[in-house]
């Protein structure tokens, strides 16, 4: 590589330095802080984040960028580096400074507005500070630029070259399979939860059991940490130091262990990086949708299988002794994996999440086009849940008031989660076609051997960095571009399997 490149990425390892000591101290606050640390946390942060953005503005950043790929590449890795930075550089500088501003002193404003809003049960709250944010969205769309549809130029920002174009038929052929299954299965029995209901679930034993399946499908304790946190989050700084964290309820298990072991495919995909490439942005995970899939693999792919629960039914036995008589694998498998269409999607299961993506989805797209106001918002989005989902929230709390990310400004965030079930499904299908000869991954997972899968995620996905677009990445390790109908099969077996319908 020539020398304005080296000067670039001597550039990019200062600012990779300041967002790994950015990760610990995020941790740090979320973690292990004292109380009354947060005002001079918040003050730390501030400076790491402005010395960042700086470094990142600045004009000789520009002038080494243009330079460098004025001096071409034929690698991989460096043209991977150079799109990376150059979209990192163009997002940093074509937002004016008094936009950026006003974004932020709008964010905290209307964070406020839209917890008393929910608080409160009263859409009304907050109705004038969404309007607004949704104005500050259309103007950043304008500054990030697109081409067809603003709302493009949002869901960019958290998957690298995402567009409505794309994302359209993977939610049409979604809304197509999901929601008659869903509704057959609205019809059948629920499984039999009293087992579960009836027990006490002691914190410290879920720790255990939490953290003996983490070490048991690979996680590296050695180069990470477990911890408990209100919001269970995937941290840390770099490959050598990832910590998830997960919570607690001693009412039921099933949160702890399986919000663990999403964290845990997170943290996977961090320690699995490739380490050539440390302090370089191409070394870096593959974006959200993919960060997602590598989660949802192991939480629902993997764990939520049959083999996986009766593989587990031994650890299970050893931390919750009588809890777990005549506790039999089947019936693990069927508690944790019940269909039921619910207004809440943080709770919603693996059928159904999709579903509650797809209408924020169509909401969103509307509202940054201007093809839904403000006022018709709250009905829209209940009509949408009647009519996808059979069931209409009682209030706004339940509502259309349930989550944070559009108070924080976060409009084209919501695709990326389904995007990950999406890529999960594709993604464990391809690996199927080339891991299993003489035996299924399911026999494997059923004697704790989840190596070779895991071995298969490291060199196709983890070890991949981000040297290729998300889209791209996809394509090569599934020799398809993204699609769903992995996903719809995986999801049609698993219900048929589960509940006796035809769908
Ligand atoms: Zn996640």
């Amino acid at each position: 590589m020539g020398e304005a490149y080296g000067q670039l990425m001597s550039k990019m390892k200062e600012i990779e330095t300041v967002g790994q000591i950015q990760g610990l101290l995020g941790w740090d606050q979320e973690v292990m802080m004292p109380p009354k640390a947060g005002p001079l946390r918040a003050e730390q942060l501030a400076w790491l984040s402005r010395t960042s953005h700086s470094m990142m503005v600045d004009t000789s950043m520009g002038e080494s960028l243009v330079a460098a790929e004025a001096e071409g590449t034929d690698d991989e890795v460096a043209a991977g580096n150079l799109r990376l930075i150059r979209d990192a550089y163009d997002k940093a500088t074509k937002k004016p400074a008094d936009f950026v501003e006003r974004f932020a002193r709008h964010k905290s404003k209307s964070i406020v507005s839209w917890a008393e809003a929910r608080e409160k049960n009263d859409f009304s709250i907050f109705r004038d500070d969404l309007a607004e944010m949704i104005e500050l969205n259309r103007e950043l769309a304008g500054y990030l630029g697109y081409e067809d549809n603003p709302y493009d130029a949002l869901l960019d920002i958290y998957e690298s070259g995402l567009c409505v174009a794309q994302v359209d038929p993977l939610f049409a052929g979604l809304r197509e399979a999901l929601v008659p299954l869903i509704s057959a299965v609205g019809k059948c029995t629920t499984p039999d939860m009293n087992w579960v209901e009836s027990n006490h679930w002691r914190e410290e034993a879920q720790a255990q059991l939490s953290h003996g399946i983490s070490a048991a499908v690979g996680f590296d304790f050695e180069a990470g940490r477990r911890d408990k946190s209100t919001h269970p989050f995937c941290g840390g700084s770099n490959p050598d130091d990832v910590r998830w964290t997960t919570r607690y309820d001693e009412a039921e298990p099933f949160g702890s262990l399986y919000g663990s072991l999403h964290e845990t495919g997170h943290g996977l995909y961090e320690q699995g990086r490739p380490r050539n490439l440390d302090f370089q942005p191409a070394g870096h995970a593959d974006g959200l949708g993919v960060h997602e899939s590598q989660s949802r693999l192991w939480e629902n792919q993997v764990g939520r299988s049959l083999a996986f629960s009766e593989w587990a039914i031994p650890h299970w036995s050893k931390h919750f002794p009588e809890n777990m008589q005549g506790v039999t694998g089947e019936m693990l498998w069927r508690s944790v994996n019940m269909v039921e269409p619910s207004l809440i999607r943080v709770e919603a299961d693996e059928a159904t999440y999709n579903i509650h993506i797809m209408i924020r989805y169509e909401i969103e797209k509307q509202l940054i086009n201007g093809e839904l106001g403000i006022d018709d918002l709250p009905d829209a989005w209940d009509d949408m849940y009647e009519q996808y989902l059979g069931i209409r929230s009682p209030d706004r709390k339940q509502g259309v008031l349930q989550d944070i990310h559009w108070s924080m400004g976060a409009f084209g965030y919501f695709p990326t989660y389904t995007l990950g079930n999406l890529y999960s499904a594709q993604l464990l299908a391809a690996a199927r076609a080339d891991l299993e000869g003489e035996e299924t991954l399911e026999e494997m997972w059923l004697r704790g051997e989840f190596s070779p899968l895991l071995d298969w995620m490291r060199t196709n996905v983890h070890g991949r960095g981000s040297i290729l677009t998300p889209a791209e990445l996809i394509e090569e390790a599934t020799g398809q571009p993204p699609t769903p109908e992995p996903f719809i099969a995986y999801l049609r077996d698993k219900i048929k399997s589960l509940y006796d319908i035809t769908a």
